[in-house]
């Protein structure tokens, strides 16, 4: 895994991802819609941009961990958000780190650590680099003269599953592991996080411990935080560790303040986590719900599915036009997918319960009963595992429909269930006006992520003709629209791509003044010389 190399300017490997047919299928499929040719302009080379110069020199007994490789830098300027891919294939890389830290221990972290408080050098924590909210970007917003320069801790170095306790299911793990290599060591076990983001392939523990990132399981376990059991993180004011426990009622709680606290509070080093036997019975079933209005019919479906008790691993409801876009169905017509799984017993009850609700609710069922599989190794085969391929190979399809000024990136969110109708219209009809008055056509589609007892997190996705050389923009006006609906009809701004410096405008909005004045004066307790990541949840002013 470790040989292979990553792209500078945008998702994945150099060598993942779709067959050149299958990109050049989708273009077609995108120049036929949007009634335009498309073609994919090629990618930056590293040796078209030129980077300025390190500000600020490390100490010698640092050098050898920090590098200052062209390659590295470019590759650590910025997440992979469509707007840093946009960029990236513009040629444009104004905030480099001015080096790369790579250390291979938590002794290593902390003299780092030391170095950039001592010298006022911006620490940006790095795990996978996938962010999407500019999170892992050294752009300092008016404060660049505050600083010396910048540096991006990447710590993949720390990439190991260190203990497991099988008597209590946990493990011990080095918080810059990535996922496929963390389930590689479980897996011998028996064991797995069951920890799945869309961005599996390159996004670490500590980046989905510091974002709270949202797993593709869509009820009961839907966030990281369920997972953590305990912590430890290097913050400026020294080491904090908290207790191994299965739950505690002693004041607010220790882990809670570093989880989602996005880099800006400390660096997390190790994390025990809570595991599961990997799960060997599956069921799953398609439920269809015609026509445009078959979509609050669904979605009133999975609110009472959701307050059934029964916790199925997916619930995924598609729109007409996210049914149509991933080839569910040809019809105009909403989808619901659901899905049960356990590694103890067989899950044909729960299947049939849960389709019981879905017909009463109006859904149309499948012909055949599905039964639930036996898998023995927990592995995914067949139609499962052809979806999670898919699923997975997005990110690639959409850099390729960057490269041809296409417009596709999403976004969400999450809103209790009485008022999620009215939230649905304001939020699409907001979107689908902006798409139109910026990009003349495009589509605006939704689909449910996670759902809870008491609401939903819809997740919606753009689709549009971008004007060459003016992507960027479009993109970002849609986007300013999109969330000031979210946060006029009361949603919040995220339910799992985080806060970073792209959404704190409307962040800031969301939250409490006096919530907002215990985080700056958390900041200030852990971090006085406000060098972790500034300008991220918190105003470093
Ligand atoms: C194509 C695509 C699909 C995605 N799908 C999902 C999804 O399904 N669910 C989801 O939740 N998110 C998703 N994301 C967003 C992103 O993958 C998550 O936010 C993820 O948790 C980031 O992990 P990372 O290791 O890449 O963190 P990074 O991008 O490296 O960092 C993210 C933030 O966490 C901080 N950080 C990283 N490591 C540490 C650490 N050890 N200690 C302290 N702070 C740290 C960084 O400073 C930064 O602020 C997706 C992104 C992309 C591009």
């Amino acid at each position: 895994m470790s040989a292979r190399k990553r792209k500078f300017w945008g998702w994945g490997y150099e060598d993942g991802g779709p067959s050149e047919a299958e990109c050049a299928a989708a273009l077609a499929g995108f120049a036929e819609r949007f009634g335009r040719p498309l073609e994919a302009a090629p990618p930056p080379r590293v040796g078209e941009i030129a980077l300025p110069a390190p500000r600020v020199r490390p100490p010698s007994s640092l050098a050898e961990r920090l590098s200052d490789d062209p390659e590295e830098r470019l590759g650590h300027t910025y997440g992979k958000a469509y707007r840093d891919v946009v960029r990236a294939l513009r040629r444009e890389f104004p905030h480099p780190p001015d080096w790369v830290a790579l250390p291979r221990d938590e002794a290593e972290v902390v003299a780092i650590l030391d170095w950039c408080a001592d010298a006022r050098v911006v620490a940006i924590p790095y795990g996978g680099g996938s962010s999407v909210m500019g999170g892992t970007e050294a752009r300092i917003d008016d404060l660049d003269g505050h600083y010396a320069g910048a540096v991006s801790i990447d710590l993949r170095h720390l990439d190991r599953v260190l203990e497991i306790d099988r008597t209590s299911r946990a493990a011990r793990i080095q918080a810059g592991v990535l996922g496929p290599a963390l389930e590689d060591q479980l897996r011998p076990e028996g064991l797995t996080l069951r920890h799945f983001p869309q961005s599996f392939e390159v996004s670490s523990l500590g980046g989905w411990i510091a974002t709270r990132s949202g797993g593709h399981y869509a009820t009961l376990y839907t966030h990281i935080d369920d997972f953590v059991e305990s912590l430890r993180v290097v913050t400026p004011a020294g080491i904090s560790e908290s207790r191994r426990l299965p739950g505690s009622g002693a004041g607010p709680s220790h882990d809670r303040l570093f989880i989602g606290s996005e880099g800006t509070l400390g660096i997390i080093t190790e994390a025990w986590m809570r595991l599961q036997d990997r799960p060997s019975y599956r069921g799953s079933a398609a439920v269809r719900f015609p026509g445009e209005a078959g979509f609050f019919q669904a979605a009133e479906c999975i609110r009472r599915l959701a307050q059934a008790g029964l916790f199925p691993s997916n619930c995924r409801l598609l729109d007409p036009g996210e049914a149509r876009a991933s080839g569910a169905t040809r019809e105009l017509e909403s989808v619901l997918l659901v899905a049960f799984e356990s590694a103890d017993h067989p899950v044909d009850a729960w299947t049939a319960r849960a389709l019981e609700v879905c017909r009463d609710a109006g859904g149309l069922l499948p012909d055949a009963a599905p039964t639930s599989r036996e898998g023995g190794t927990g592995e995914r085969g067949g139609a499962a595992g052809a979806w999670r391929d898919a699923f997975l190979n997005l990110p690639y399809v959409r850099d390729v429909l960057t490269r041809a000024s296409l417009i596709v990136d999403t976004f969400e969110t999450a809103i209790t269930w009485d008022r999620f109708e009215s939230f649905h219209d304001q939020v699409i009809g907001a979107t689908r006006d902006a798409v139109k008055r910026v990009c003349g056509q495009g589509a605006v589609a939704c689909r449910f992520t996670h759902v809870y007892p008491d609401g939903p997190a819809p997740y919606y996705t753009i689709t549009a003709p971008g004007r060459p050389g003016g992507e960027l923009e479009q993109w970002d006006e849609i986007k300013a629209a999109a969330s000031d609906a979210v946060i006029a009809a009361g949603g919040t701004i995220t339910h799992h791509h985080a806060v970073g410096r792209d959404h704190r405008p409307w962040y800031d909005q969301q939250i409490s003044a006096p919530f907002a004045a215990t985080l700056r004066a958390a900041k200030a307790a852990l971090d006085p010389g406000a060098i972790l990541n500034p300008g991220v949840l918190v105003d470093p002013r």
